[in-house]
């Protein structure tokens, strides 16, 4: 998901402003989530000053909600998805499927948005302290190939037969 970040004095509105092609490395290069306190609200306290410093992960892929697979058909329409690089497919803590493409926004470049003024709108409204270094990972059950697809249908067989 992309971010809100203070990036001041390296933000650019040129819509000619040069791409991140060359990238070579991960994608999402791991980082571990950061521990920090809850707020009486329940919300995450952020570190004070800029709290994505260091970190573009949320640059560096789309993803987008699915229909909840039910039949046959549906998983293997999954088990597609699984077979192409850079997608994996999601189910969030609400239960909701998603797909992913982890793939970085072209306006990235050496961790900072070169087009900040000209960012969307899920840009802007994406909140930190509800983001995987803060809150940890989104997701409930994680699907990166065929091979956990099927595992996770075992599973779920394996479940119902014992109920
Ligand atoms: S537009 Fe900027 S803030 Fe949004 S995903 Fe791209 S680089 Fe990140
Ligand atoms: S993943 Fe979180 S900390 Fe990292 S850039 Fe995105 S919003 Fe900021």
């Amino acid at each position: 998901m992309p971010t809100r970040k203070d990036r001041t004095g390296r933000h650019s509105a040129n819509p000619h402003a040069p791409i991140d092609r060359e990238r070579t490395e991960p994608l999402r290069p791991p980082r571990a989530p950061i521990g920090l306190p809850l707020l009486p609200s329940g919300r995450i306290a952020l570190p004070a000053g800029n709290p994505c410093e260091g970190c573009d992960h949320c640059c560096r892929y789309v993803s987008i909600q699915i229909d909840t697979p039910r039949s046959r058909h549906d998983f293997e329409n999954i088990r597609w998805y699984l077979l192409h690089k850079n997608v994996s497919v999601m189910i969030d803590w609400e239960g909701d499927w998603l797909i992913q493409f982890d793939t970085p926004c072209e306006w990235l470049v050496e961790g900072r948005c070169t087009h900040y003024e000209l960012r969307p709108e899920i840009c802007r409204d994406y909140d930190p302290a509800e983001c995987e270094r803060y809150a940890g990972p989104g997701e409930k059950v994680l699907l990166r190939t065929p091979d956990d697809l099927e595992r996770y249908l075992s599973g779920r067989r394996g479940k119902s037969k014992s109920e």
